[in-house]
């Protein structure tokens, strides 16, 4: 975690601990794989597991390093477990938290947050001013709970109550010394917004722009075309499939703009600008060290040239479109995002960055203005000529006058997601691991790629063993060349 973020996700420097194949995964469960017990915690693994590893490692190793000034010093040398980025079925396949990024009755791995599509528990929310709503997890409340549970055998409705479905988990103490199963998985910002509700929201913002007349999707396509993107990342066009909305003239749930992780973040913030001078080679420094992780160029663009898809699409919307709480919306997750994704912070960017989270959140919920449709211009004739008829009658006049609240349209109503929540939960990271992009699965995912070509060339035969040792030769040679490039030659 010490090294810069540049060299942190430089594949080469990744060590494999371990590989495993998924169906080991699927009869053993993780703690079987990681820790070698089973549901009930009695060992059932022969050799040693990486869990044994960590907790022979907590004893400490003696070991002579070099300091800077070259001269030699013994030191004793403890491996600890502080962070693990993972996907939400990893996540929770590894803690003791039952957890889903689209189940109806959804609690959070972070704190006692739930949902059930009544809307009810769905509301702008902030960690750092109000701790009423919901609270973080307590790991001395976890262990006491779960102590309990398993001395009573039969837990019952407790435990889902609390959003716990096994007593027995990896990522425990027992297993890997010291560690904190109830802050040991941050939330990953790339499943949270470009894998997440950013491709969703873009999705809906167009289906709106598009359905009110503000815009095409062909003038958004046409603008897409004439964008000058980065070298390493092209847009694709819009699929026709945004135009299609629910009943009611209502953006669909699972409506999606059908980008790729990369190409989201990209259409999202990029902006072409002329490159300021000086910057041409810092950039290209930038992507020699960081070749796997493309976005982090992007991002590089958007802190030194400009924002955003915004400036994209604003040339083609009215005055009166960029009033709409859509457009707002969207401009504010955009800011959400683009703040998420800064690799230097001060204290002060991360209330920011709490305060424009919970902004987006409110413009989410926010009734927009009536819409000038021709449904609603019926009724309120309607409405004000049966006005003039009945003022004699005010209860009756009370029903009929069309009020405002009844012509508005909730336009976002049913589209929260669970991640809109586990967002909230990013300022509370950021101040516990660091800047957000220091732990994403972004460049994981990438890595990911090599090593399916290192399984392809194993011909399939004892495949994980062939892979560890593959990029054990491989990692090393690249370490080596970046010390003596004449040994590569
Ligand atoms: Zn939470």
């Amino acid at each position: 975690m010490n090294l810069p973020i540049d060299m942190r996700f430089d594949h080469d420097v990744i060590q494999l601990l371990a590989i495993v194949r998924h169906p080991a995964v699927m009869r053993w469960g993780q703690a079987g794989v990681f820790c070698g017990v089973d549901k009930k915690g009695e060992r059932i693994a022969d050799g040693p597991t990486i869990s044994d590893d960590f907790q022979e490692g907590a004893k400490g190793r003696w070991t002579k390093l070099l300091n800077t000034d070259g001269s030699e010093e013994w030191w004793r040398i403890v491996p600890y477990l502080i962070c693990v980025c993972a996907d939400y079925p990893q996540a929770q396949g590894m803690l003791p938290f039952n957890e889903s990024a689209s189940g109806a009755y959804c609690p959070c791995r972070g704190c006692n947050y739930r949902q059930d599509r009544s809307m009810r528990h769905e509301k702008p929310h902030s960690f750092f001013e109000d701790s009423r709503t919901w609270k973080l997890r307590s790991l001395q409340r976890l262990l006491a709970d779960i102590e309990r549970w398993r001395q009573r055998g039969d837990p019952g409705s407790e435990m889902q109550d609390a959003g716990v479905n096994k007593l027995v988990y990896t990522l425990c103490a027992d297993f890997f010394p010291h560690i904190n199963p109830t802050n040991i998985a941050p939330q990953d910002i790339m499943h949270n917004f470009p894998d997440g509700i950013t491709r969703h929201e873009a999705a809906w913002l167009l289906y709106m722009l598009h359905s009110r007349k503000h815009l095409s999707l062909s003038q958004v396509n046409d603008a897409i075309a004439r964008h000058k993107w980065p070298r390493d990342c092209r847009v694709p066009k819009i699929p026709a499939s945004v135009e299609d909305g629910a009943t009611g003239r209502f953006p669909r749930s699972d409506a999606t703009i059908h980008m790729s992780a990369s190409q989201t973040i990209t259409f999202a913030l990029h902006r072409y600008a002329p490159t300021p001078p000086g910057l041409a080679s810092t950039l290209a420094a930038h992507r020699s060290l960081c070749n796997a992780c493309v976005t982090h160029c992007v991002t590089h663009c958007v802190t030194r040239c400009a924002v955003c898809s915004v400036s994209l699409l604003s040339p083609l919307l009215s005055e009166s479109a960029k009033q709409t709480t859509y457009w707002q919306s969207w401009v504010a997750h955009v800011r959400v995002l683009e703040m998420s994704l800064r690799t230097e912070y001060t204290l002060a960017d991360v209330t920011t960055l709490d305060d424009c989270i919970q902004r987006h959140h409110k413009l989410f919920f926010k009734v927009s203005p009536a819409p000038s449709s021709n449904r609603s211009l019926l009724l309120f004739v309607v409405a004000a000529y049966a006005r003039c008829l009945l003022l004699t009658t005010p209860c009756l006049l009370l029903l009929l006058t069309p009020r405002r609240r009844s012509l508005q349209v909730k336009e976002y109503d049913g589209l929260w997601k669970p991640k809109h929540h586990f967002i909230t939960h990013t300022p509370i990271d950021l101040l516990r691991f660091g800047p957000p992009r220091g732990f994403w699965c972004m460049s994981f995912e990438g890595f990911n790629k090599l090593i399916k070509q290192a399984a392809e060339l194993s011909n399939y035969r004892a495949e994980d063993v062939f892979v560890l040792e593959h990029w054990v030769f491989k990692s090393a040679r690249m370490l080596r060349r970046k010390r003596d490039r004449a040994w590569c030659a």
